[in-house]
């Protein structure tokens, strides 16, 4: 059976283009352009995905402008938080079914047999494969993916509110899990944007006292309002004693998700003794660490890259079942190098969304 006939078997009415016009990166540092690229064809063992919507996340930000030692190869569709419907799929798909909702996360595919795959580290498998950087993403209207690790969105939530969530939401509930504290202890959020104000309600949620850390006191102004319990401008001389004074000697949890390498010298030092610090922002470059101070107060200090489908599967269910909701903008495709000036700016409040043809609430 070609895909046509399942596409007509499922959905009448439904055309698919032979093209389509996609937010596209010519070159690092260059404004993205709006291109015209052929709709892919699902492989055998893949999905084509019409997307309904896309958040932007900081990580688009440095993957065109080519920030990491690891570099996609221009040109190409970024955007890893695309939410969509499945509207063909390749003969050997078992695992979703023509007309779902799926999300099309960071974790594009890993290899599935590795030592890190058979113990749920996926997301550090060598072979694993980057949606919107490895792999064209979300900034279009169809994409391809791979049915094995696309995120399942529960019935109740829109595509426009599982798009944050399914990168902004896992990383920063992975990244506080990670932190390994405990309900009614002090965890601190350094970086209340896209994954911070998300990671403010996951924290919330799970028991946790939250202070929240920004240089942007509009930005602190919305923490507030997301439930953080103290908040903290980084801006300030004082910031890591004012953090210290206000968790009552330094945060039992550390999450750095600012673009900013200043915050995770800063973060290290809010961190309570024998506390965890978890890196998740990824300004290029490094930082200096106070060694005697890590060392002789027991510290931890950990990196956390996204989650794993667990992972994801809770991320989803905290949203559907209403503990966290990401306050998002939305904007059109072609508003993008709009967007991206702003985020580099740090100013989103939340994160902005790309509004496709959504379909009506399910
Ligand atoms: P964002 O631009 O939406 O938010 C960043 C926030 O950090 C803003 O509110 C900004 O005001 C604040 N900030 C800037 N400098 C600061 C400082 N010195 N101290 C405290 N706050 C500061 O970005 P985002 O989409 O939330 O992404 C943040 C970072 O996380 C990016 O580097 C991105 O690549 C990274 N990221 C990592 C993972 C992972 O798996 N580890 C996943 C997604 C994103
Ligand atoms: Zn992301
Ligand atoms: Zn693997």
């Amino acid at each position: 059976m070609n895909t046509a006939t399942k596409i007509k078997a499922e959905a009448p009415k439904m055309t698919i283009p032979s093209t389509m016009i996609a937010a596209t990166v010519t070159a690092f540092g260059k404004p993205l352009e709006l291109r015209e690229w052929p709709v892919p064809t699902p492989g055998a063992n893949e999905i084509l995905v019409k997307t309904e919507a896309c958040g932007v996340c900081h990580t688009d930000l440095h993957a065109a402008d080519g920030d990491w030692p690891l570099k996609p190869t221009p040109p190409f569709i970024p955007g890893h938080e695309a939410i969509g419907i499945v509207v063909a799929i390749g003969d050997q798909v078992t695992s979703v079914k023509l007309g779902e909702r799926v999300g099309v996360p960071w974790l594009y595919s890993a290899c599935g047999h590795c030592e890190y795959c058979l113990t749920a580290w996926e997301t550090v498998c060598g072979s694993a494969k980057f949606g919107g950087y490895t792999q064209n993403g979300g900034f279009a209207p169809y994409l391809i993916a791979n049915p094995d690790y696309v995120a399942h969105i529960p019935a109740g939530l829109s595509a426009r509110q599982a798009a944050p969530l399914i990168c902004a939401g896992i990383t920063t509930y992975k990244g506080i899990k990670e932190t390994e504290t405990k309900a009614g202890q002090w965890i601190a959020i350094s970086g209340c944007g896209g994954l911070g104000h998300l990671g403010i309600q996951y924290a919330k949620a799970m028991g946790l006292l939250v202070c929240a850390v920004d240089i942007d006191d509009d930005k602190l102004a919305l923490a507030k309002t997301l439930g953080a319990d103290a908040v903290v401008n980084a801006r300030h001389d004082d910031a890591v004693a004012n953090v210290q004074s206000a968790t009552d000697g330094g945060a039992h949890g550390v999450l750095i998700t600012a673009p900013s390498l200043p915050a995770f010298k800063q973060g290290v030092e809010m961190t309570r003794k024998h506390g965890t610090c978890v890196l998740v922002g990824l300004p290029p470059g490094e930082f200096p660490l106070p060694l005697f101070d890590v060392v002789a107060n027991c510290i931890t200090i950990r990196g956390s890259f996204v989650g794993n489908r667990q992972d994801m599967a809770e991320t989803l269910d905290f949203a559907a079942r209403g503990k966290v909701t990401a306050k998002i903008e939305m904007q059109p495709l072609a508003a993008i190098n709009d967007v991206f000036k702003r985020l580099a700016e740090g100013k989103v409040a939340g994160r902005v969304v790309l509004n496709f043809s959504e379909r009506s609430f399910q």
